[in-house]
C-alpha cells in the first residue's frame, strides 16, 4: 500500500493528503530549526537528571505523610536546575494550572495587597480566583486588590501604563505568556525580560509571577531566565511530556516558593509533606520527553496554521514568524465550523476517536466551551487537542501532539471534517492544489 492509500483508508481523501503534503514541502526549514531548539532543550533536561543525579531509587514513591521523599524532592531539584531557579514545587497534589497559579497567589499576596496583571485580562479561569467575576474563597474575598494594563495594540508591552499602575500597594506583577483565548500574540522571553526590568526599576522588591502554561521548551531559555521571581505551569501541558497524569509546578525564588508551599499545604507544613505515591517515574519521564514532545506539538501548530491560511482564515499565528508557544488559533467564523474542526480533531485521535464532542457549561469558562481531546490523559492539551469556547469571533485554538505524525493526521482530519461538513468546498482545495503543483512541482507517490 503506498502512502495515499493508507491514509485513504484511515478517512483521509487524496486531495486532503496531497494538500497537506503542499503545505508540508514549504515548512521544511522551520522545522529543522524546531528540531534545532529541541535538541538545545533535550540536553539541557539530561544534564539537570545527571547533575540532581536522578537513581532508580527517585521512581519510586511514598505514601502517608511522605517524609523524606527522595523522588519528589529530586525532581524538583531537576526542574529547579533546568529553569534555573532556587527552588521548585512539583506536586501532583497540585490539580492544574489554574490550582498552582491561585496557590503561588494567594501564598504570595496579603490582605491590602494588590496584585497587578500587566498582560490585560488574565486566562478566563483566573478571573474567578481573582475575584474579577464574584466568586467565594477568591483573592478579592480576602482583601487582595486587583489591577490590570492592557497589552498595547501591536500586542507589546504598555511600559508607561506599567509604571504608573505601579503604587504602594502593589505586591505582584502577572505576566501571562501565553495568549489563553484570547485574540492577541503570545508574548516571547525577550518581551517578558523588558517588562520585568521595567517593573523592578520601579520597585525592584515587586514579585514578578509569570504564568508559563503552554511556553515550556518553545524557547531555549524561560521566563525564569528573564528575571521572573515565579514561573508557574500545568504537568498536562508541556513539562509533562504527556506521561504526567496531573499535576502543577510552581519555580522560583526559594522565599517565594516557600510562601506558595504554605498554601499549597498547611502554614507551617509547607513543602515538607505530600507524598509523591506512584507518580514519579511518570513526572521524570515525561519531563525528559518535554522538549521533544513540545517540538511535535509546535509542528503540528504550524502545520494547521499554514494549512488554513492558504485556504483564507485567519490564523495567529501565521506560519512563518516566530512561536513562543504550542497554540494555534484559527478563526473559523461560525460554530459550525468550530463543531466541524473539533470533530475533526477528535476523530483523529487514538483514544476515542469514535465520539462525538459537544458544547458544554465548563466550570470556570463563561461561555459554552467545544473540546476535542481523544487523549492518555483526561483533558491533557499537549496531547492533539483543540478547544473554543462558543462566541465570535468563532476562534479554534489547537494544541499538542504526542508525535508529529499523529498530530499532522489530526490536522488533516479537521480539514476532512470542514469539507465533509460543507464548509469548505472540494473545488476551492483542488483549485488551489493545481495552482501549488505548478508552483513547486510536487510529485505524491
Ligand atoms: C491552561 C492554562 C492555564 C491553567 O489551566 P488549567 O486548565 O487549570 O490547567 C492558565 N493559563 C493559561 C495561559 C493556560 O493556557
Amino acid at each position: 500500500m503506498n502512502k495515499t492509500e493508507l491514509y485513504r483508508n484511515a478517512g483521509i481523501s487524496e486531495d486532503v493528503f496531497r494538500y497537506g503534503e503542499a503545505c508540508l514541502k514549504e515548512l521544511e526549514e522551520r522545522f529543522r530549526t524546531i528540531d534545532e531548539r529541541a535538541e538545545y532543550n533535550q540536553i539541557k533536561v539530561l544534564s539537570a537528571f545527571q547533575s540532581a543525579h536522578v537513581s532508580e531509587a527517585c521512581l519510586s514513591g511514598t505514601t502517608g505523610y511522605g517524609y523524606n521523599d527522595i523522588g519528589r524532592d529530586t525532581l524538583e531539584e531537576v526542574y529547579a536546575r533546568t529553569f534555573h531557579t532556587e527552588a521548585a514545587l512539583v506536586r501532583p497534589l497540585i490539580a492544574c494550572g489554574t490550582h498552582a497559579l491561585a496557590i503561588a497567589l494567594f501564598g504570595n499576596l496579603r490582605p491590602g495587597d494588590e496584585a497587578l496583571s500587566i498582560t490585560g485580562r488574565p486566562y478566563d479561569t483566573l478571573e474567578e480566583v481573582i475575584g474579577i467575576r464574584p466568586a467565594r474563597g477568591s483573592l478579592r474575598e480576602y482583601g487582595v486588590t486587583y489591577r490590570e494594563v492592557d497589552l498595547k495594540a501591536d500586542g507589546s508591552f504598555d511600559l508607561e501604563g506599567i509604571r504608573a499602575a505601579i503604587s504602594d500597594k502593589t505586591a505582584l506583577v502577572m505576566i501571562q505568556r501565553s495568549k489563553g483565548y484570547a485574540s492577541r500574540r503570545t508574548l516571547s522571553v525577550s518581551q517578558i525580560r523588558e517588562a520585568i526590568r521595567a517593573v523592578k526599576e520601579v520597585r525592584a522588591d515587586l514579585i514578578c509571577m509569570v504564568d508559563n502554561c503552554y511556553g515550556e521548551f518553545v524557547e531555549t531559555e524561560e521566563p525564569s531566565d528573564a528575571g521572573a521571581d515565579l514561573i508557574v505551569g500545568s504537568l498536562i501541558k508541556n513539562p509533562g511530556g504527556g506521561l504526567a497524569p496531573s499535576g502543577g509546578y510552581i519555580c522560583g525564588r526559594k522565599e517565594c516558593v516557600e510562601n506558595a508551599s504554605f498554601r499549597m499545604t498547611c502554614p507551617g507544613l509547607g513543602s515538607e509533606i505530600g507524598p509523591s505515591l506512584t507518580l514519579n517515574r511518570s513526572f521524570y519521564q515525561g519531563f525528559f520527553m518535554a522538549p521533544v514532545v513540545t517540538a511535535a506539538a509546535l509542528k503540528g501548530a504550524i502545520f494547521a496554521a499554514a494549512l488554513y491560511e492558504r485556504l483564507g482564515y485567519e490564523v495567529l499565528p501565521d506560519s512563518r514568524e516566530e512561536r513562543h508557544d504550542i497554540i494555534q488559533a484559527i478563526t473559523l467564523g461560525s460554530p459550525e465550523a468550530v463543531t466541524a474542526f473539533c470533530r475533526g480533531i477528535q476523530s483523529g485521535a487514538p483514544v476515542d476517536s469514535f465520539v462525538t464532542p459537544e458544547a458544554w457549561d465548563m466550570p470556570g469558562y463563561d461561555d459554552p466551551v467545544i473540546m476535542a481531546a481523544g487523549a492518555f490523559v483526561m483533558g491533557s492539551s499537549i496531547e492533539l487537542s483543540a478547544d473554543g469556547p462558543l462566541r465570535p469571533p468563532y476562534n479554534v485554538y489547537f494544541q499538542g501532539g504526542l508525535t508529529w505524525p499523529s498530530a499532522k493526521f489530526g490536522i488533516l482530519r479537521s480539514l476532512q471534517s470542514m469539507l465533509d461538513a460543507g464548509i469548505i468546498s472540494p473545488d476551492r482545495l483542488s483549485a488551489d492544489l493545481k495552482s501549488t503543483c505548478n508552483r513547486t512541482a510536487i510529485t505524491v507517490e
